[in-house]
């Protein structure tokens, strides 16, 4: 954080702690209002802004939470406290359930999903006897601490906005770890996340959870401080507010939670003494005004007030937190195969996609410590033949052993963590993200820590092993000066170079590079070139694609000459540059 931004932390703090010193019980019991409704949005930033995965359904997991608590303890005379426990079961194992049957969909099916449930989960508490249809349930306890019943809004008050700052504090920690990379890097898609070894699906799941699990405590709060429950706070309408706290703060930033919720109660209040001034039936007018509000932000502030503030519009939520100057180990290595052991082996490999077979019957093999160039015109099924051996798309047909395995039918994932590490034709990096922190997702297999142990702050030795590990491999490319810089500050040629450290950072056996060369400059190709036989010499093995003719032909020790998706010829330079059947497919059409 700035010193600035610092001060103004302090500030709000300071600010919030005496609030209720100077204010009445109406002003306080709208702060608690705020603070109930902030926790919901925070998820949302999370889930929406950072995630890009829209919920028009939060409110259902506040009402979740809200009923299972309110009923454990009118029914059973159960403690808060215990109510607490069993509300965010209930919250989590729903989200479990509905986000394993929904998460997959794609596009805009996700969205319209989560109107679905939102729906049927709001109508499902107007119908059940035991919750007390649509008069809901009354009479819920306070809260207490001890002996001390919370009853008053003043001392709800200091339960309300403490919960709220251990939850902004966790979720803060969360963004800026493992983890939280890697929920940064889900709207770059499923296939980044995979080539570094992640489960795009499980951080998503974890993702839902951890969401859905806040608006549970946003849930329980409301529960025990109204005293009372019914169906409609908990329906579509509501989560669009929800959502709206969100937009209307900024998805781009955590603070955005607490600004917007702050915002649309404070909307909400001076409509509902505005309107029925204007007209008899402006009680009913509010939501209209909503969606006015809604679509004005839309067109004209996309970052929220937040964006006004920062003046960077969709920044990167949370600052950048470097740990602490401490010594640790650095991560382990894998041991790599000795030179010359065989290494990877395509047999046979057929890609089709409907009519187009774009690979066709092609046979090649590797030995540890080589460099192997992969070229051919353009559409000759290079950069498809990459995709079937690092099992980013499936086969047709044929055999991919690595390392003695058989891997043809492996997902890219488990292919990613035996030590295949990759780069993409079209760049896969996360533009807002700075150049450490994409570096750092490569190192995502080498590492444990969860959510839970992230937000907690458990992780800064694991943190601070990440951290050298990226610095070393920015160093080795020569960017270490740029570490903080965001990556897609970089020009497109030096996005390239920034992805082969994220693929080192995962300790590969095999390197499989698509283009690492386009677009640089004559020197840079030279030090990409140094860098390659370095890495050679290191006992790195590596599969390169490559259009510069001259680059690869000083690089390799061997290379596979692709065209119409079958292998042309295969052997050392000399004897491919001299090849007829070559010369007239490729070097010919391109000398
Ligand atoms: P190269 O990398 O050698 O330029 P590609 O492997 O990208 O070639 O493409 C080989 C052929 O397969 C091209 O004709 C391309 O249009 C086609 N192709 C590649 N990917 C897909 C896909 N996902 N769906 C359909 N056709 C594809
Ligand atoms: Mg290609």
């Amino acid at each position: 954080m700035t010193r600035f931004g610092s001060v103004v932390a302090a500030a709000i703090v300071a600010l919030l702690a005496l609030a209720p010193l100077v204010l009445g019980s109406f002003a306080v019991g709208l702060l608690n209002d705020v603070g109930i409704g902030a926790l919901v949005a925070l998820g949302l930033v999370l889930l929406t802004g950072v995630g890009g995965l829209t919920s028009f359904g939060q409110a259902a997991f506040v009402g979740i939470a809200a009923y299972a608590s309110a009923w454990l303890t009118t029914t059973h005379g159960a403690s808060p406290w215990f109510g607490l426990l069993f509300a965010l079961a209930a919250t989590g194992v729903s989200a479990c359930l509905i986000g394993m049957l929904t998460l997959r969909l794609g596009g805009h099916f996700l969205p319209l999903s989560t109107i679905a449930w939102g729906l049927s989960i709001s109508l499902l508490f107007g119908n059940i006897d035991a919750l007390g249809r649509h008069s809901g349930l009354s009479n819920i306890p306070p809260l207490h601490l001890g002996t001390m019943s919370l009853t008053t809004p003043e001392s709800v008050y200091y339960l309300i906005w403490p919960i709220f700052g251990l939850a902004y504090w966790f979720i803060h920690n969360l963004l800026n770890s493992r983890p939280g990379r890697a929920v940064r890097s889900l709207r770059g898609g499923a296939t980044l996340l995979a080539s570094v070894g992640a489960d795009a699906f499980r951080v998503r799941l974890t993702l839902f959870v951890t969401a859905a699990l806040l608006a549970g405590i946003s849930g329980w709060l409301y529960a025990h401080t109204n005293r009372f429950v019914s169906p409609s706070p908990f329906d579509l309408r509501a989560s669009i507010e929800y959502l709206l706290m969100a937009v209307a703060g900024g998805l781009g930033q955590l603070a955005g939670a607490l600004v917007g919720a702050g915002l649309v109660f404070l909307v909400k209040n001076s409509l509902q003494d505005l309107l029925p001034l204007l007209s008899q039936r402006g009680g009913q007018l509010d939501g209209v005004a909503f969606a006015i509000l809604f679509l004005v932000l839309l067109q004209h502030a996309r970052g929220g007030m937040m964006g006004f503030v920062s003046r960077r519009g969709q920044g990167r939520p949370g600052a950048p937190t470097l740990p602490a100057r401490r010594p640790v180990p650095a991560l382990l290595r894998r041991s790599l195969p000795a030179p010359g052991t065989p290494l990877l082996a395509v047999a046979g490999a057929v890609k089709h996609f409907g009519g187009l077979v774009a690979v066709n019957d092609v046979s090649f093999a590797m030995r540890a410590g080589e460099i192997v160039g992969l070229i051919g015109p353009n559409g000759a099924g290079k950069s498809t033949m990459f995709n079937l051996i690092t099992g980013t798309l499936p086969m047709s047909a044929g055999q991919v052993e690595f390392l003695g395995r058989d891997i043809s039918t492996a997902p890219q994932r488990h292919i990613a963590r035996l030590g295949m590490a990759r780069t993409f034709q079209h760049v896969k990096l996360r533009p807002k993200m700075s150049l450490l922190d994409n570096v750092a997702c490569g190192a995502y297999a080498r590492t444990r820590c969860g959510m839970l142990a992230s937000g907690l702050r458990l992780n800064r030795a694991e943190e601070q092993q990440i951290h050298d590990e990226a610095m070393r491999q920015l160093t080795r490319i020569g960017l270490a000066d740029r570490a903080h810089e965001q990556a897609g500050s970089l020009p497109l040629g030096t996005q390239r170079i920034l992805e082969i450290a994220r693929a080192l950072a995962a300790d590969p056996v095999l390197l499989v590079l698509d283009e690492p060369a386009a677009g640089l400059r004559r020197q840079e190709k030279a030090a990409l070139g140094e860098l390659l036989r370095r890495l050679r010499a290191d006992g790195i093995s590596i599969l390169i694609v490559e259009h510069d003719m001259a680059f690869v032909m000083k690089l390799v020790d061997r290379l596979v000459v692709m065209n119409f998706g079958a292998k042309l010829v295969e052997g050392p330079p000399a004897e491919v540059r001299a090849n007829r059947a070559v010369q007239s497919a490729y070097l010919g059409a391109n000398p």
